[in-house]
């Protein structure tokens, strides 16, 4: 039997290992302490299953090695604009994983699972508090889910009240890509406005499309330039001026914790990324949570079930009456219904609740605070190296124009590809839109100052590098696993085991 279990290691020559050997075994069984079974029918059997056959060492080593080759925060530096990339706790793993949360089953009855409904209801409470909402649901699995989830509750919101003609989204052009994505699969016309010189929504463009058509508008506040929108209030009086909504696309929260709550600013609806700010891992992929919190007005559209804490001695309690059951799930009146199969991506909201109880408010505002201050800070020391998109104070991250002025030749690209050489994770390349050869960088609040520095070093080395010999950027990374990737094609077309020589 041959099975595939090689693996190319780094370095100029590649090393193939085919580590499979017959009749080497990883596992030990005990004796048999029942009668054997007979095989099924014969037909059933399959002999084509190509397993590798290992010792446990081999084992180990292969998938350890394996986990060498990839990137991670725990590794090194991610300043991955937009993505907030942040440490994860480890003590948010260890709540994750106690039994009672881990092993608790999706059919069990409220009865035997209150804790793990007090545990969603009291996550449901911060998030409110922490942005002024008067309402949370914590179905949606990502930021992406919860747009749509919202974006929803928009239009049942108009469709409630008769308003049968809102049927346009209004998005900036320095939005994400998924905000007009969610307006297309929501059946939603997107109506794009243009930033002005500031970075700020342009206010004339944004009257011009104002009317009695408009759903809403979805608005990203620090948008993805790192820029508080400074006209918000003019922003909001005419899009409720108009008989619109705000939804806030939240996944930049990390800037405004215990500094400013989007319910209060106007915001009718907002997701949070649970994976993002409230510092779950996630990358490639998943898993995440994007709860959405809604201002008392979308209370009763809210995807269900959500957790209501009932306590049968209060008046107006129209809970069941039920020895030790204070925790329910409800459907709110006017839902949309079910995002999600069961209560959402529970794990995740485990790590989250760690995370912000492990914290505490004061605890959450020194992350924002840090957060802002570590990014105005990189930028500073990266004056004069790459020119930054706006002039101004920024918020949690911002954006650079990867083109060094010595080296036209050299773009945002070649840079990122040869950070990897110097130990550090790209930023978030050619995003936004609106900034040519962007790079996006979002330091988050955990880095050191050393780390700070030693990234802007980096950069400016790379810089003169850019000037002397423009060839080893394009060519770069030079010492990673791999080198230059199609992304696209390994993206729609994996690869994920050894095709041999
Ligand atoms: C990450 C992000 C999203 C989407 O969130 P996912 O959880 O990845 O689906 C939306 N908007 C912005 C600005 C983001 O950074």
């Amino acid at each position: 039997m041959k099975a595939d279990f090689g693996i190319r290691c780094s370095g100029a020559e590649p090393v193939i290992y085919e580590l499979s050997k017959p009749g080497r075994m990883a596992t030990t069984l005990p004796q048999l302490d029942v009668p054997q079974a007979a095989l099924p029918d014969a037909a059933l059997l399959r002999d084509d299953v190509d397993l590798p056959e290992v010792s446990e060492l081999d084992l180990m080593r292969h998938y350890v090695r394996m986990s060498q080759l990839n990137w991670a925060v725990d590794i090194g530096f991610y300043p991955l604009g937009s993505c907030t990339m942040k440490y994860n706790p480890k003590v948010n793993e260890a709540a994750a994983r106690l039994p009672g949360f881990a092993r608790t089953h999706p059919y069990q009855d409220v009865h035997a699972v209150q804790g793990n409904l007090r545990l969603m209801h009291e996550l449901q409470e911060m998030l409110k508090e922490v942005a002024g909402f008067a309402g949370v649901s914590l179905q949606p699995s990502a930021g992406a889910h919860g747009e749509l989830t919202g974006v929803l509750i928009m239009r049942a919101y108009h469709v409630a009240r008769g308003d049968m003609q809102r049927t346009r989204i209004i998005v900036p052009d320095s939005a994400h890509g998924t905000n007009p994505a969610t307006t297309n699969m929501a059946g939603l016309e997107v109506v794009e406005v243009p930033s002005d010189a500031r970075g700020n929504v342009d206010l004339a463009a944004l009257e011009s499309v104002c009317g009695e058509t408009v759903c809403g508008l979805m608005l990203t506040n620090p948008n993805t330039l790192g820029l508080f929108e400074e006209q918000l209030p003019a922003v909001m009086e005419l899009i409720h001026g108009c008989g619109g909504l705000v939804y806030g696309d939240g996944a930049n929260f990390n800037a405004l914790m215990g500094i400013a709550k989007p319910g209060e600013l106007g915001f009718d609806v907002m997701h949070f990324n649970l994976h993002k700010t409230f510092s779950t891992p996630h990358g490639g992929g998943g898993p995440g949570a994007g709860p959405v919190g809604v201002a008392e007005l979308l209370v009763p559209f809210l995807p269900g079930p959500v957790v209501a804490l009932c306590r049968c001695e209060e008046a107006g309690c129209d809970c069941q009456e039920e020895e030790g059951v204070h925790y329910h799930l409800v459907m709110p009146e006017q839902s949309i219904g079910r995002v999600r199969s069961f209560y959402g991506n529970f794990g995740v909201l485990v790590r989250a609740y760690t995370y912000m109880r492990a914290l505490g408010a004061e605890g959450l505002r020194e992350v924002s605070e840090m957060a802002v201050l570590n990014a105005n800070y990189l930028k500073t020391r990266l004056a004069g190296v790459l020119p930054v998109s706006h002039q101004r104070t920024h918020m949690h991250e911002f954006v650079v124009k990867g083109i060094y002025p010595s080296a036209p030749d050299v773009h945002a690209l070649d840079i990122s590809k040869r950070l990897i050489d110097y130990g550090f994770h790209p930023p978030t390349n050619y995003f936004p839109l609106i900034v040519p050869e962007a790079l996006m960088i979002e330091p988050t609040e955990t880095e050191s100052k050393e780390t700070l520095d030693a990234f802007a070093a980096a950069l400016r080395a790379i810089g003169e590098e850019a000037r002397d010999d423009p060839e080893l950027l394009h060519e770069a990374p030079h010492t990673a696993p791999v080198r230059r990737l199609d992304e696209v094609r390994a993206a729609r077309e994996p690869i994920l085991r050894w095709q041999g020589g």
